[in-house]
């Protein structure tokens, strides 16, 4: 049972590299400047470990009620946690235990917290500010702040201890003006990546793309993209 889904997530890996490398080609960006982030919701430890063994070093989750116990079960392991979904204040000290790089930061409260955590916990947990590209001002659906928004919770993060300012997240929208248009919603983001690295240079992370859209998340420029299905398969509920 194990070595056949060892089997499956090494065949379904090897699928992903190869399109993740054939993107970076047909951008003429090196392979290396592109990070495949394997995200496990819904999916067992036993997963992340074989992902291990098959390379892998950096995992995503979005929930912390799935995320802890997972991460705690893989603690001898070296790999870099990161956490993508939407973010209660009442998480943040669960959170802080494991994350390295928490993707969704959108509002100044759960800066705030997730510094006092950080410190409390004695890490530095890495902050992507996740942009929601289908909000005209405040926060987006599937959360994320405006694009107007950005400077002001990028600046926080950056002048808060315990944080370091990565860069920014986002998720294609499914309304809105970039609905359907996922290669324009990440060129979108780029312009706002080029804006925060003028006041931040060393944000240069642009998290985009997941398994039906890294290509285009490649050809924008992103640096990360973050892939469930594709390596996993269906996941057996929605997550
Ligand atoms: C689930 C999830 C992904 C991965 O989505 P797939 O379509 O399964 O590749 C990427 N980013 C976030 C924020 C997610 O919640």
């Amino acid at each position: 049972m194990t070595d056949d889904r060892r089997a499956e997530l090494a065949a379904n890996l090897a699928g992903v590299q190869e399109r993740i490398a054939a993107a970076c080609a047909a951008a003429g960006r090196p392979r290396e400047e592109v990070t495949l982030i394997v995200v496990t919701k819904t999916y067992p430890a036993s997963d992340v470990r074989i992902l291990h063994g098959l390379g892998v070093r950096h995992v995503a989750e979005n929930r912390d009620q799935d995320a802890a116990p997972k991460a705690a079960a893989c603690a001898d392991l070296d790999i870099h946690w990161h956490f993508v979904g939407q973010l209660q204040t009442n998480k943040v000290r669960s959170v802080a235990g494991y994350a390295d790089t928490v993707q969704s930061v959108d509002r100044l409260r759960l800066v705030t917290a997730l510094s006092k955590a950080a410190v409390r916990a004695g890490r530095e947990i890495t902050c992507l500010v996740q942009v929601a590209l289908d909000a005209e001002s405040g926060q987006g659906e599937r959360g994320g702040v405006a694009p107007d928004g950005v400077a002001e919770l990028a600046d926080a993060v950056a002048g808060s201890p315990g944080l370091r300012l990565g860069g920014l997240m986002t998720v294609a929208p499914l309304r809105g003006p970039y609905a359907g248009r996922q290669q324009a919603a990440f060129e979108r983001l780029m312009e706002s990546s080029s804006r925060l690295r003028a006041d931040h240079p060393a944000a240069n992370m642009v998290s985009a793309g997941m398994s039906a859209d890294l290509e285009q998340a490649v050809a924008a420029g992103a640096t990360h993209v973050r892939v469930g299905t594709a390596v996993l398969g269906v996941r057996p509920r929605l997550g």
